[in-house]
């Protein structure tokens, strides 16, 4: 139990609705009570979040529920390194976590404790918590899960151009600002240099972190048992999918492997249909999460059991990323 003591429990059945087919990750009870919360106000598992505004009067989360749970935790880990530190700003920023605090709080400590929650925020979708990427929605960049990106009609957002066109989305606050000073809505656009530099900050650290955990070229040389020159050559030629980490070398996701260590069947096959995706964290996540195409395996082990490659390559082709 790590729930603290003083936390009411017993609203945990209060305006809570299950959030089914979740794709990619699953979330804890209590997360899961935050991103389904249907009830006026906010949870109250939040009221230790909500009292840090400053000034108080603009308490509100103002980004969805999607990026409750982070905040959450956010609030809880820099609450254990400065009990009272308070919020100057929240909200969501080109797809990306905007959250500021009283300077006099902003150890070097807390700093990376929000710069692990914006990374973490350039991968979850701020409608239901689940694996996401950035998706382009009119103007606004914004971070979905495919299925949300499809409901809303957003579109995937791959190219830096995308990023650099896309409107800063101003807060609550400094549009009610701005309308009442009669500024025109071009100027956030000042903003957008500082919010670029911010995202592609944050989903680099969400890269490298997840990165971290996939196989050297020195592993996978030993797992198939050949030369890392030679594992070198196959991710070239898009026989295996690897990403270059900012240590300059390689790291290769291990569901690309069977239990017998060979590649699983139709990998190529499959990474020539995601060639032109340069993301391959992103890919990596598409190749592991369950798609109802293929009976709610992912394709990974879908590929591994040797079922039909051509499943998989159509399950991929429908999907909103390509
Ligand atoms: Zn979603």
């Amino acid at each position: 139990m790590t729930e603290s003591a003083g936390e009411p429990v017993a609203t945990s059945q209060c305006g809570a609705a299950r959030v089914a087919n979740r794709r990619f990750t699953d979330l804890t009870a209590e997360d899961e009570e935050l991103v389904s919360w249907m009830s006026d106000g906010y949870p109250p598992v939040l009221d230790p979040l909500l009292s840090r505004f400053m000034p108080p009067a603009t308490a509100s989360m103002n980004v969805d529920k999607g990026w409750w749970p982070l905040l959450r935790r956010l609030d809880r880990d820099i609450a254990a390194a400065a009990p009272n530190y308070r919020i100057t700003r929240l909200g969501e920023d080109l797809g990306v976590l905007d959250f500021e605090i009283v300077p006099d709080y902003l150890t070097e400590e807390i700093a990376d404790i929000i710069a692990g929650a914006q990374s973490e925020s350039t991968r979850t979708c701020v409608v239901c918590a689940d694996r996401a990427w950035l998706y382009r929605q009119g103007d606004w960049l914004v971070t979905l899960c495919p299925d949300h990106a499809r409901a809303r009609g957003a579109r995937s957002a791959r190219t830096d151009a995308d990023i650099a066109e896309a409107v800063p989305r101003p807060t609550d606050r400094e549009l009610a600002f701005a309308l009442s000073a009669g500024v025109p809505a071009s100027a956030f656009t000042a903003q957008a240099q500082r919010s670029n530099c911010a995202y592609v900050r944050a989903s680099d650290d969400a890269d490298e972190a997840e990165m971290s955990s996939w196989l050297t070229s020195t592993a996978v040389a030993r797992l198939l048992n050949t030369s890392t020159v030679t594992v070198n050559r196959l991710r070239q030629r898009g026989a295996l999918l690897g990403g270059r980490r900012r240590n300059g070398r390689y790291a290769y996701p291990s569901w690309q492997f069977d239990c017998r260590n060979r590649p699983i069947p139709g990998l190529q096959t499959v990474l020539a249909v995601l060639a032109e995706d340069e993301d391959v964290v992103g890919v990596s996540a598409l190749m592991t999460g369950g798609w109802e195409q293929l009976d709610d395996l992912s394709a990974a082990d879908w590929l591994a059991q040797g079922r039909p490659i051509q499943a998989v390559v159509e399950a991929l082709q429908d999907s909103e990323r390509l």
